[in-house]
């Protein structure tokens, strides 16, 4: 019998077991494949809240609290792991290649600097391309966020996972979770493949599978799989400096040699692969922004699926006439940065019945 029982081993799920944890609760985290194995692994790691929120907002706020907390958060793990997470947090550009576009983002600066936010606008290609000299000549103006950037979602993974042992977290990879174990109105654990879990609490954040996990209780609860298709180019000969964003795609230098280039957005179940037309599309989509990815090693394309809600929001907190059950799920396009509001905001919940910060993402709203 575990204080909280925590189904789902992807960021999420990671993340929240390590913190109620080093909170003094006994957490045990199932998982039915390999840590980080699906979303968190397949994410391009960018942590840009002010250029994926295109409104202010709860989501900008959660982002960016989010961001604020990965500094500590990552040396935290670096530190108790031995293991780089190698978080970046140098700037990123959002760029514009004709009128249309410079006139979007010019609004989008005007309401991010009103708001006090670290935005700089750079207003013609010379400006632009200081920045970022390997863009193209066509840049018409751009967004300058110099505090966002990325880190390498999958050594956050190996991290959090040993983080996860090394606080006596009771991990269980590989095992299935087949059913929501009830007694008297209340979750009391669940049943997996090796056998029946018990604990005082129980948070679903198994991600794309969080609606169909619900569905065992009757409970319907939308979240879908929206499958995003992504690539990685050598950055041999390939310099870039910084994160850049487009209309058609985006472009990711990452500290360990490889440019990742994203991302579709296409539903088809929960079918991952990548097809030709998804990878045609990252293709065509980043090199107009950087010619020299003309000539690029290619390196791989994977596939994951992201977990998307009908309002945008994820859903964060208590299940109504469950008692013990919650759910941390539905983060989309932006798991990896949300992960550590996450963690600390449900594990508030989850130790001191805490809702405050939870209010405008709680699964009530659907319920
Ligand atoms: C191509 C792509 C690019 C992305 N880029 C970014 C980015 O740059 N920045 C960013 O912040 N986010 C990004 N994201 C989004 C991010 O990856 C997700 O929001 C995040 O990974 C969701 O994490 P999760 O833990 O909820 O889900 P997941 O990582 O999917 O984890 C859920 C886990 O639950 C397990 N599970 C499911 N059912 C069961 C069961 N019955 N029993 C036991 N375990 C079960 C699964 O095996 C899985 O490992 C991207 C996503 C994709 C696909």
């Amino acid at each position: 019998m575990s204080d909280c029982l925590v189904v789902g081993g992807g960021i999420i799920g990671l993340s929240l077991a390590y913190e109620l944890s080093r909170r003094g609760m006994s957490v045990t985290l199932v998982e039915q494949g390999e840590w980080g194995g699906q979303a968190s692994s397949a994410a391009a790691g960018m942590l840009a809240p002010l250029k994926e929120f295109t409104a202010p907002g709860p989501m900008l706020d959660l982002g960016m609290e989010s961001l604020a907390l990965y500094p500590e958060w990552a040396a935290e793990l670096e530190e108790l792991t031995g293991g780089d997470v190698q978080l970046s947090l140098d700037g990123l550009l959002t760029v514009a290649l004709n009128e249309e576009e410079v006139q979007q983002l010019a609004d989008k600066y005007r309401w991010q600097k009103e708001a006090g936010h670290a935005v700089h606008w750079l207003s013609n290609t010379a400006q632009v391309k200081e920045i970022e000299p390997l863009l193209t000549d066509q840049v018409q103006a751009a967004i300058y966020s110099p505090y966002e950037g990325h880190i390498n979602n999958r050594m956050l993974l190996r991290a959090l996972a040993t983080a996860c042992q090394l606080q006596g977290v009771k991990l269980l990879s590989g095992c299935v979770v087949s059913g929501i174990a009830v007694k008297g109105g209340k979750v009391i654990g669940v049943e997996t493949s090796s056998g029946s879990l018990r604990a005082a609490q129980t948070v679903i954040s198994s991600g794309a599978w969080v609606g169909g996990m619900m569905e065992m209780l009757g409970v319907s609860v939308p979240i879908r799989p929206v499958r995003g298709q992504i690539a990685a180019v050598s950055s041999v000969g390939i310099p870039l400096r910084t994160v850049i964003f487009g209309t058609t795609g985006y472009i990711t230098p990452k500290k360990d040699g490889k440019i990742v280039l994203g991302a579709t957005e296409d539903e088809s179940g929960f079918q991952r692969d990548v097809t030709m037309a998804g990878l045609a599309s990252i293709l065509q989509g980043t090199m107009p922004y950087v010619p020299a990815l003309h000539s690029a090693t290619f390196l791989e394309a994977w596939g994951g699926l992201r977990p998307a809600t009908q309002d945008g929001k994820p859903l964060l907190g208590p299940v109504p006439g469950w008692e013990g059950l919650s759910i941390a799920g539905g983060h989309f396009r932006n798991g990896i940065l949300l992960s550590p509001v996450t963690a600390k905001a449900m594990a508030d919940f989850v130790e001191k019945g805490e809702t405050e910060r939870l209010l405008p993402f709680l699964p009530a709203r659907f319920l």
